[in-house]
């Protein structure tokens, strides 16, 4: 099976190929689609035609399926999806929602076991992830 990213409220795949499509809104209410890159650590995005984010916004996502908002429920500065690797394995993601900000980790049974980006150190500590 391939590698794919899933949405944790409608369970319907959100990347097509290496691209994960997200329903983003920025600071001032815009909103527009994000492409984040699938690999888990690299933090090229790309937006539509007319959408903009500034270093800093706190980011809205959503699902471009289901429109249920991925923000984590604790933190609203995070967000979160499901990963299932090829071999059918279930991982909670948790991605930073301000822009800029590089973190995002990876779950299993509540409990981190990967962490990427040069500012994961940032929510080290919060019973953030107890709450999937
Ligand atoms: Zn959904």
């Amino acid at each position: 099976m391939e590698a794919k990213y899933v949405c944790s409220y409608c369970d319907q795949t959100l990347n097509v190929g290496k691209d994960i499509v997200l329903v983003a809104k920025n600071d001032v209410g815009e909103k527009g689609l994000i492409m984040l890159h699938a690999e888990l650590g690299n933090y090229t995005s790309k937006f539509s035609p007319g959408f903009s984010l500034i270093e800093g916004d706190l980011i809205n996502f959503s699902c471009p399926i289901c429109k249920h908002k991925l923000t984590n429920r604790k933190n609203e500065k995070l967000a979160n999806f499901i990963h299932i690797d090829e071999n059918e394995k279930k991982f909670d993601i948790v991605i930073s929602a301000i822009y800029g900000e590089k973190c995002t980790y990876k779950i299993e049974e509540h409990e981190v076991i990967e962490t990427f980006g040069d500012h994961w150190a940032r929510y080290q500590n919060p019973d953030w992830f107890l709450l999937f």
